[in-house]
């Protein structure tokens, strides 16, 4: 339900609360739900578009995700990206009664799509690998993608749902920009779909995987990975996994925040990002980006370099520790959800912990002092 459109939802209050009133009222409403409307179908269009000219690319089929050269095709390639809602895991289609009031292990999913192929990478997310879907972590995960996955495309286009925590931020437009400016691509363009009108190709891989989830027994990533994997027959979806459930690290996450900032301004302050939805660089203007609220606007140019003749590094930026489980949480899967494991997995999921339970150590503690308190009324 928090998919619904905002505007929508005011517009059509408002269209059934005026029905009874005089006509010029009536027809501004229908007018502003119309142009939304309008504006809505211009956005759709021109993803549409984006990935039938993605396809054109690819059409002889012999393209598959993997490792290429940045710059290596002379072609456009469009991708979208976006998270799914986290699963749980381990998991049961007969789900025992107990295992719904269970704090189960959670895994997060963040999903690349290449339309054009068509396939999926969803990079699988332990809890333990990262706390937050800040822009640190989606714009590792996309710097992983077109370092492994990526088509080698020198030209770019990519759409992403309109969540400026996630996506909508400073940073991942600096992200873009050092891109260019290391030649990684000729040029982007990144593209916000209208809020509550965002269903696009990454919701529909992520539902193929759901999909099969809820059928499979499932007690470690690895069982994840191997769901997505077989989610469909054509191999739609593909598994990365960010790391292990013993924090073992297969995709670093980068302080890109700091790395870039120390680089680049943000345009017009973060209330400035938030007016538009379509931003444009290229690697014949460095530091430049162009951003328009529609595409049908006239673009605005801004300067993103703090000074014209510093650029940023090619080298990456500091890696990060992923943050772990806390001793609470490793005593609470061991007590608690290792049960629901299988044999093998019980031990890799939800393993004895080598670290003193914390929730005994203050439950001896306040024996002690009870003892102590009886010692001294003696
Ligand atoms: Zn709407």
């Amino acid at each position: 339900m928090t998919d619904l459109c905002w505007e929508c939802q005011k517009n059509n209050n408002l269209i059934n609360r005026t029905v009874n009133c005089e006509e010029e009222k009536k027809t501004a409403t229908l007018q502003r739900q119309e142009a939304h409307l309008q504006h809505v179908k211009e956005e759709r269009t021109l993803y549409k578009k984006q990935v039938a000219d993605a396809r054109v690319v690819v059409a002889d089929g012999s393209l598959k995700l993997g490792r290429n050269d940045p710059c290596s095709r002379e072609c456009v390639m469009h991708y979208s990206f976006d998270f799914a809602q986290q699963i749980h895991y381990p998991s049961n289609p007969l789900q025992p009664g107990p295992m719904y009031f269970v704090d189960l292990r959670k895994c997060g999913i963040f999903g690349v799509c290449c339309e054009g192929v068509p396939q999926q990478v969803n990079y699988l997310i332990d809890e333990g690998m990262t706390s937050t879907k800040g822009s640190n972590a989606v714009i590792s995960y996309l710097h992983h993608f077109f370092e492994n996955y990526g088509l080698g495309e020198e030209h770019l286009s990519l759409h992403c749902d309109n969540c400026s925590g996630q996506n909508k931020n400073r940073y991942m437009l600096f992200y873009l920009m050092w891109r260019t400016l290391h030649g990684l691509h000729k040029d982007i363009s990144l593209n916000f779909m209208v809020a509550g009108h965002t269903k696009f190709s990454p919701d529909w891989c992520f539902g193929l995987l759901k999909q099969k989830y809820r059928r499979t027994q499932v007690s470690t990533l690895e069982d994840i990975a191997r769901v997505t994997v077989e989610s469909t027959a054509t191999r739609l979806n593909m598994a990365q996994l960010v790391g292990s459930e013993s924090q073992e690290v297969f995709v670093p996450s980068y302080d890109w925040q700091t790395f870039l900032g120390a680089y680049f301004k943000p345009i017009d302050g973060d209330v400035g990002i938030k007016s538009f939805q379509h931003f444009r660089f290229s690697c014949e203007e460095p530091g430049v980006v162009y951003a328009s609220k529609r595409q049908s606007d006239e673009e605005k140019k801004f300067n993103l370099l703090r000074s014209p003749n510093t650029l940023p590094p090619v080298e990456l930026p500091e890696e990060l520790t992923p943050p772990g489980l806390d001793a609470e949480r490793q005593w609470y899967l061991f007590d608690e959800v290792r049960e629901f494991c299988s044999e093998k997995g019980a031990d890799i999921t939800c393993p004895r912990p080598t670290v003193p339970n914390p929730k005994k150590l203050v439950a001896e503690e306040s024996d002690v002092v009870l003892e102590q308190k009886v010692k001294r009324r003696k």
